[in-house]
């Protein structure tokens, strides 16, 4: 059993304790929280100067597309950021840069991912790196006959526009019933392609010589997703950015999880996913990260800044990307601090002492304070 105390603790599903402990057993699970002074008779006392919260979920990430740091712009919406992704990504592949990044993950803190991936490259390094891992083998464009999922891997559509009607229900068959996780209402022109047909989604088929395997549904995604039955408590709903309150309410009813990229979206878009539309339509909500080609990082405390400069609470933040983010992945054992959960605790910063208010402090400056994993 080992006791590790700090200035400030972070349960996330209760309120910050000020002079708090978390004991430990030599699993790492949690045997007790609470103010040191009540902990301290359970065994050694191991002092921390920052703040102990539970270790970071990222819940949507593309570790494989590393290499493309800093390499395709922004700003001009979803569709001419597709063209040069396409044009980029197969450039200059690098494992090692992958590598990198799961190195740079585990040094900040996230203790568990969902991961897609297209080529099936990363999962051992981020395993390596001491992350749990949901890998999402993501489909494409599927022609034919579906291909087997990856070993351990769950497979998922990319998109609605990338992926017709039995695609998606074929996927969605695979994991339970629902899609476990694709990208929705990212853009406007996601929707102006299922309800017209036209729209940059058009041009781009017509540029690629992509024919379509049927007409559009004529319905907005989260609509159509449900009227194929494929949406459900399981399904990660990954942006969000552009959604009306109708399919928030949709995604909502059907238990769904609302996974933001606040910061990916503000690259491509150059807008940020309407949180405050989607906490008051109850949406479970994750953070991601998304890649580093729409990202600037792939800590998911950078998107926790990003949306608290932008006004959100902090409280609810964090616990979006713990405790949000584990049950996303189900992994029910992480995401906070209570006894019999194995939350793999973290550190934050090294000068906790002086705090008023650690969950604003965690929420605006987390992502630029030293970061160390303690089990
Ligand atoms: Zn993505």
């Amino acid at each position: 059993m080992k006791v590790h105390a700090a200035p400030w603790v972070l349960p996330i599903l209760a309120p910050p304790l000020r002079d708090g402990a978390v004991a430990l057993d030599e699993h790492g699970v949690v045997v007790e929280v609470g103010p040191l002074r009540s902990l301290a008779r359970l065994g050694p006392v191991r002092e921390h100067a920052g703040v102990l919260l539970p270790g970071l979920v990222n819940a949507h990430a593309h570790v494989e597309l590393s290499h493309l740091n800093e390499r395709v712009p922004g700003g001009d919406g979803l569709v001419p950021w597709i063209r040069t992704l396409l044009a980029t990504r197969d450039a200059a592949a690098d494992p090692a840069a992958a590598r990198r990044a799961a190195i740079y993950l585990a040094s900040r803190g996230t203790v568990a991912i969902a991961d897609v991936t297209n080529a099936g490259l990363v999962a051992g390094a981020l395993r390596e790196a001491g992350l749990e891992v949901l890998i999402l083998d993501e489909r494409v464009a599927v022609r034919g006959e579906l291909a087997p999922s990856r070993d351990g891997a769950v497979a998922v559509p990319h998109s609605t526009y990338t992926c017709g009607a039995s695609t998606l229900r074929a996927l969605a068959a695979r994991s339970g019933g629902c899609v476990r996780s694709i990208h929705v209402e990212e853009d406007p022109a996601e929707a102006t392609w299922l309800l017209e047909a036209r729209g940059p989604f058009a041009e781009l088929f017509a540029e690629r010589g992509v024919i379509p395997d049927a007409p559009p549904p004529g319905l907005r995604p989260i609509a159509w997703l449900d009227a194929l039955g494929v949406l459900g408590p399981g399904s990660l709903l990954v942006h969000l950015t552009v959604a009306d309150n109708a399919s928030l309410a949709l995604a909502a009813q059907r238990g769904a999880t609302a996974v933001l990229c606040p910061r990916s979206n503000r690259h491509i878009t150059g807008r940020l996913p309407p949180w405050d539309r989607i906490r008051a339509a109850g949406l479970r909500v994750a953070l991601g990260s998304d890649s580093l080609a729409s990202s600037p990082t792939l800590d998911v405390l950078g998107d926790v800044a990003e949306l608290a400069r932008a006004g959100a609470d902090p409280a609810w933040l964090l616990e979006a990307a713990t405790h949000g983010g584990a049950r996303a992945l189900a992994l029910p054992h992480l995401g906070a601090l209570a006894a019999g959960l194995r939350p793999r605790l973290i550190e934050l910063g090294d000068a906790a002492r002086g705090l008023s208010d650690p969950l604003a402090w965690v929420a605006h400056e987390g992502a630029d304070a030293p970061a160390r994993r303690l089990a």
